[in-house]
This record gives structure tokens, C-alpha cells and sequence, in this order.
């Protein structure tokens, strides 16, 4: 079987081609355009120019994937597309694109979850058996998901208000450093000393594994502020010295939380992490050491696998599709679309 995977949930449109040979699927092309320079300008995600570019890209990103992937659209046999949560113009510019298709190929027709997308990648890039935990970290999200199957995933906890690549990007623009924010502010805390600030670990020793990090970012803007008015601004020094300890502290919190998330839950084949700030080095370092230390192998598939990307929505369509789950016309945009509650409406997306 051959699937089609389109995404346009975010900044990101995607278009990937996946081929089932045996109990492997294979990704024949996974090509991804950027809005990011649309949007810098505005110091965030504009819905409505994120909607027109998705919907001027769609096509063009379909034609590369199949011409890289040697495949002719005849020749896909099945469609799949995120059909939630996202900002809902560009969802509805994937869903419109991707009922063109099915339609006009006379194939099915697949809608998926974006999270359960970045939550069953690891089964696409390591074989990852179930049951296993996952931690989604990124621009928009952090949650531990437990996964007991393509469709059935508990959400174990998650971020009370700002997910971590948000802080990461927030920190960056007070201590005027360039954006996409965790890359800006890794490089800065090479140079950096972790202890020089104390820095807050919030809901660290409450039970459970719901994290804070808003007042993280707080306690940020408080020190770089002080700093200011004692000394008329930032040395390079002070700039590393707070990004490392920001960065140490959010590891902190999210190796905290996933220690705890991963007691009592029984025999899990991993720990697999998902999501852009996963590609931040240390934190990987410091969740492969909390792996190791509850006996799991650690997962943390290439990045551009972990950040938003169309071979993910084809996989996940790809299981859906093996389990009998077929959408039609009336597949419809879902702006939210929570993990947990979705056993049922992953199938057949609501109906
Ligand atoms: P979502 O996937 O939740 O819709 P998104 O598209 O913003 O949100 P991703 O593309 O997965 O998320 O990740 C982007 C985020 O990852 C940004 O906030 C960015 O700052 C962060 N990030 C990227 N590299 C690093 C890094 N090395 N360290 C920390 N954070 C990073
Ligand atoms: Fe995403």
C-alpha cells in the first residue's frame, strides 16, 4: 500500500509519499516548505497569511513529493491528512486538499490526529513496540502520552500554560537573541554557567506530572531586568549565564516529570521523546539518562521526523488505514482535538 500524507496544521506544509513493504513502511519522500519567514516579521504565527501560504503550497508540496518519491498519483492508494488540532485555516487547507485527491483518485480518505502523528513516530523510525511512553515537547505542546497502540493513547499530564519551546522562544527575544528561540539560546549556554542564577523548578515537588513554565520565563525577565538597572545592560557573560540556567532548568522539570510519569505504569518497551525541542542536546542527554535509570531504551527520532512533517500524518494513516478506519466528504477541520478522549473518534475522526 502506498499512502499520501499531507500537514498544514502549523507554519509547516508537508507533503510525504510512504510504501508498507512487510511490517516496515518505508518513506519515499518527506518534503516540507517553511513559513517561517512569512511570519517573522509579526513575532509569531499570523493565522490568516499561515492559511494562504498553505493553500498556495499544497499543490506544489504534492508534486515534489510524488516526483521524489518516483511515485504517480495513480498510484497512491490511500490518503491521509491532519485533520486536527492546529489553527483551523490551515487544517481546513489540508482537509479541501486532500478530499480534491481522494476524491479524484477514487482512493479512501484518512484524517489524523497531528499529536497521534508525533506520538507514533517512534514506530516509524525504530520499530518502537507498544506499550511505551512518550513526551511530546515543542512550540505548542508538552504532554506525556502513554502509548498502548495506534489509537490508544492516556494522557498522563502535561503543561499547565506555556509549552517549553514557547518559553525557550521567549527568553530568546528578552535577551535579544534571533528566533526560532531553543537553538539561540542552546549556543548562548555553552558559554554559560547553570548555577550563577537561581532560577525556579515550578510544581518540581508536587505529585503527578503537570508542569508550569510561565514563571520560569518570569523569574527570567525578572533577573535580566535587574541586571539592567544595577549595570545598564547584558554583558555576554550574563546572556550565557541566563540561558543556561533556563535551559538547566527546564531539563530539570521535564526529567523530573518523566521519571514520575514513568513510575507505575507497568512493562513499557521505552521512553521516546518527540517534538522540537527535543532536539535540544542536553535535555536528550538528561531524558536518555532518566530512561537508563528506570531500565528503558531511549527513543528520540532524527529531528526533522520530530519537528511537524507529513511522513508522520502518512504513518499514522497508514496504521489507521490497516485498522479499517475510512473517512468521507464530510471529514471535517477540528481546531481542538485532545489525544485521550479520541479512542473512538480517531476512527473514522468523530463519527
Ligand atoms: P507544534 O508542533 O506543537 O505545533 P511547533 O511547530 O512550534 O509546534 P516544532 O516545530 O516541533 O513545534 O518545534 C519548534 C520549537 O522547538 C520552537 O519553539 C523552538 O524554539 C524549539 N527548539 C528547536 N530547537 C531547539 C533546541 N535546540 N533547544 C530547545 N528548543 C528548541
Ligand atoms: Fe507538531
Amino acid at each position: 500500500l502506498t499512502i499520501l500524507g499531507l500537514e498544514s496544521s502549523c507554519d509547516d506544509t508537508g507533503a510525504a509519499v510512504l510504501r508498507r513493504e512487510g511490517d516496515k513502511a518505508v518513506i519515499l519522500s518527506n518534503v516540507v516548505a517553511s513559513q517561517t519567514d512569512l511570519h517573522a516579521a509579526f513575532g509569531g504565527v499570523v493565522p490568516e497569511i499561515a492559511a494562504r501560504a498553505h493553500a498556495e503550497k499544497l499543490d506544489i508540496m504534492v508534486e515534489q513529493a510524488l516526483a521524489e518519491a518516483g511515485v504517480a498519483l495513480c498510484e497512491i492508494d490511500a490518503v491521509a491528512v491532519t485533520a486536527g488540532p492546529g489553527l483551523i485555516g490551515g487544517v481546513l487547507s489540508g482537509v479541501m486538499a486532500a478530499k480534491g485527491l481522494a476524491m479524484g483518485l477514487g482512493k479512501p480518505l484518512v484524517g489524523v490526529n497531528h499529536l497521534a502523528g508525533h506520538a507514533l513516530t517512534p514506530v516509524l523510525t525504530d520499530g518502537m513496540r507498544f506499550p511505551y511512553l512518550m513526551l511530546l515537547v515543542s512550540g505548542g505542546h508538552c504532554q506525556f502520552l502513554r502509548v498502548d497502540g495506534p489509537q490508544d493513547f492516556r494522557r498522563l499530564g502535561g503543561t499547565i500554560d506555556d509549552a517549553p519551546g514557547e518559553a525557550f522562544d521567549k527568553v530568546a527575544r528578552l535577551l535579544g537573541l534571533p528566533q526560532p528561540g531553543g537553538p539561540a539560546v542552546e549556543g548562548a549556554a555553552r558559554a554559560g554557567d547553570p548555577a550563577r542564577f537561581d532560577l525556579p523548578r515550578p510544581l518540581m515537588d508536587r505529585p503527578g506530572c503537570d508542569m508550569s513554565f510561565s514563571g520560569l520565563k518570569t523569574a527570567v525577565l525578572r533577573v535580566r531586568d535587574d541586571l539592567v538597572a544595577a549595570q545598564g545592560g547584558l554583558s555576554e557573560q550574563d546572556r550565557a549565564d541566563l540561558c543556561a540556567g533556563f535551559q538547566a532548568a527546564v531539563a530539570d522539570v521535564l526529567a523530573g516529570k518523566s521519571a514520575r510519569a514513568l513510575e507505575g505504569q507497568g512493562a513499557l518497551t521505552g521512553f521516546a521523546v518527540a517534538g522540537g525541542v527535543a532536539a535540544n542536546a542536553s535535555l536528550r542527554a538528561r531524558l536518555d539518562a532518566v530512561a537508563a535509570a528506570a531500565g528503558l531504551p531511549f527513543v528520540a527520532p532524527p529531528l526533522a521526523l520530530c519537528t511537524d512533517n507529513a511522513a508522520m500524518i502518512a504513518f499514522a494513516g497508514l496504521l489507521l488505514h490497516e485498522a479499517g478506519a475510512r473517512d468521507d466528504l464530510t471529514l471535517s477541520a477540528r481546531p481542538r482535538w485532545p489525544l485521550d478522549a479520541a479512542a473512538a473518534p480517531l476512527l473514522g475522526s468523530g463519527k
